[in-house]
């Protein structure tokens, strides 16, 4: 058992020097940068700006990208938070094939020469990164784990939020059962137990003098979806270094002839109203959901869940199961995050693992027959009453609206005819 408080006191780690920069894992497809790899390039860009600050250090976000014609992704890498980016433009890397890549990416990140151009200052003490960012897609949670074994060091998969901080910890073996304060340690938090229990992985060093190993990188793979990617600054510069790795015909006896993107099917990204539903439909499940159907498509809008829907609780047929019951319609920490103009919100409490996934929405309407349910206080606009009863009348009015509009629509026409 590991027990971690704030930092109280003035014990320091004695690795200073060897582990330096953050390594940020890019992901190409077709010579375009998968998104989440720029997620993950600006929850980087967050963590070192205040990184950087609170330790009065100048430690980078080195973006390391592996591929074939690759090289004009660069810039873009640096518009979107990279202070540089290490690049390898190959046409052996066309396709990532984890036993080059993960070679490649070792040698990259255990070769002071890597660093040289970006951060002379460390060179002579660089030993390996401090830390390592992966994405956890199918390529990056292999690739993590095959780097990390080969630079004999922990990770932390499926991670969706990330804090660095000083913290005391006293553990047997570990620490011998005395405290020692873990400067700049990564708290790497992911969703366990069906995403209701948020785990805290530590990746640390062995200080028990009878035991001692250094475990760095602190590294880590993480959920598409989880971070926002900074927004694109064309005037950011850094540095563009070229890496001339080792390998030979043995690594290469693997060949890959083809590689598909396989897109979320819901994209709430291209909506402008996400309407979601929680345990509100109880009463009803199937028929109610249909409800929320219909004022969807009214709106235009993408359907969402809360939590608890997804672990299917309720009784539906095969149809409804599997087109809304599904793990990509979870909004909140353990799924997704979404900033439609509009939110609306079904039988929905609103407990703070849901409103993380939907507070920077423009405007959040929310149905709710229960006043004294938190998401009245998040919300614009709280309809009272229970879904069966205000989803019918919206649905009307909608319709005599869009009828409106139509009219409308027909007299511009004619008149503009005339
Ligand atoms: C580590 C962790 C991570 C979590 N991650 C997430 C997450 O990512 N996303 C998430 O959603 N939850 C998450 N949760 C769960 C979260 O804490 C809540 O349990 C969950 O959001 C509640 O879901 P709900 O609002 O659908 O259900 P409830 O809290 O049961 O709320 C149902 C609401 O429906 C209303 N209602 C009842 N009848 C009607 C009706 N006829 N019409 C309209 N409304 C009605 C009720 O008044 C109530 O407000 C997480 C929990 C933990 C511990």
């Amino acid at each position: 058992m590991i027990t971690i408080n704030q930092v109280q006191n003035n014990h320091t780690t004695n690795n200073e020097g060897r582990y330096r920069h953050l390594f940020v894992i890019i992901e190409s497809l077709n010579n375009e940068l998968i998104p989440s790899s720029l997620e993950m390039l600006g929850e980087a860009r967050r963590l070192m700006d205040d990184f950087n600050q609170k330790y009065n250090l100048n430690e980078k976000v080195i973006a390391i990208h592996l591929g074939d014609g690759i090289k004009d992704l660069s810039q873009d890498l640096i518009s979107y938070g990279a202070d540089a980016v290490i690049y390898v433009d190959d046409p052996n890397l066309k396709y990532p094939i984890n036993k080059i890549y993960t070679k490649i990416i070792s040698q990259i990140a255990t070769d002071p020469n890597s660093i040289r151009e970006i951060s002379p200052e460390y060179v002579s003490a660089f030993k390996k990164p401090r830390y390592m960012f992966f994405l956890a897609d199918s390529i990056g949670r292999h690739l993590s784990s095959t780097v990390l074994a080969e630079l004999d060091s922990g990770l932390a998969s499926d991670i969706n939020k990330l804090v660095i901080s000083d913290l005391d910890i006293k553990h047997q073996h570990k620490t011998k059962g005395e405290t020692i304060t873990y400067k700049k340690t990564l708290e790497m938090y992911r969703p366990d137990f069906s995403g209701f229990l948020w785990t805290t992985i530590l990746c640390l060093d062995n200080k028990n003098p009878e035991i001692e190993k250094e475990f760095h990188p602190q590294a880590c793979s993480i959920i598409p979806g989880a971070f926002q990617p900074i927004i694109k600054d064309t005037k950011r510069t850094g540095i563009i270094s070229q890496y001339r790795p080792q390998f030979n015909e043995q690594d290469l006896k693997i060949k890959v002839l083809k590689q598909e993107l396989v897109k979320n099917p819901v994209q709430f990204e291209n909506y402008k109203i996400i309407v979601s539903f929680g345990r509100g439909i109880k009463a009803n499940p199937e028929d109610n959901i249909k409800l929320i159907e219909k004022l969807a498509k009214l709106l235009n809008a993408e359907i969402g869940i809360s939590l608890p829907v997804s672990k299917k609780i309720f009784h539906l047929s095969e149809k409804y199961e599997s087109i809304y019951i599904t793990p990509n319609r979870v909004i909140g920490t353990s799924g997704r995050k979404v900033t439609p103009v509009i939110y609306i919100a079904v039988g929905i409490s609103g407990a703070i693992q849901h409103l993380d996934g939907m507070k920077e929405s423009d405007f959040v309407v929310a149905i709710n027959p229960d006043e004294n349910s938190p998401i009245k206080d998040v919300c614009d606009v709280f309809i009272k009453g229970r879904m069966e009863d205000v989803i019918p009348v919206i649905i009307e009015e909608l319709g005599k609206l869009s009828g409106r509009i139509k009219e409308k629509e027909i007299q511009v026409n004619t008149y503009g005819k005339l």
